[in-house]
C-alpha cells in the first residue's frame, strides 16, 4: 500500500509512485522520484500561495493554479498538505 505522491490517493501497487490518473499520462508523468519536494521550490510553492491567499483568490482559482505549481515545481500531495495553509504565511499575520 502507497499513497500516490501527487493526489494522495492510496493504491494497492507496491512498486508505482503514482496511480495511474496523475501518472505516467497524468500531471506527474516528468516527475522523477529524486526531484520531488525539493526545499528550494517547497519555499517558492509556499511563498506563491501566500501571495495567492493575499490576494483573496477564490477557492476554485487557488486549487487550479496550486496544482499547476504543484506539477511544475513537482511538490508532492504530502508536502502540499504542510504547506497549504494561509495561517503559515507570514504576510498574513503581519496583516
Ligand atoms: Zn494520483
Amino acid at each position: 500500500m502507497y499513497k500516490c505522491l501527487f493526489c494522495g490517493l492510496e493504491n494497492p501497487s507496491e512498486t508505482a509512485k503514482f496511480c495511474s490518473e496523475c501518472g505516467p499520462n497524468g500531471p506527474a508523468k516528468d516527475w522523477t522520484f529524486k526531484n520531488v519536494d525539493e526545499q528550494r521550490k517547497l519555499e517558492q510553492y509556499a511563498a506563491m500561495l501566500c501571495e495567492l491567499y493575499f490576494e483573496n483568490q477564490s477557492v476554485e482559482e487557488l486549487e487550479k493554479i496550486s496544482l499547476k505549481m504543484r506539477e511544475r515545481l513537482m511538490i508532492s500531495h504530502n508536502a502540499h498538505a504542510d504547506t497549504g495553509s494561509p495561517t503559515s504565511c507570514p504576510s498574513m499575520t503581519n496583516f
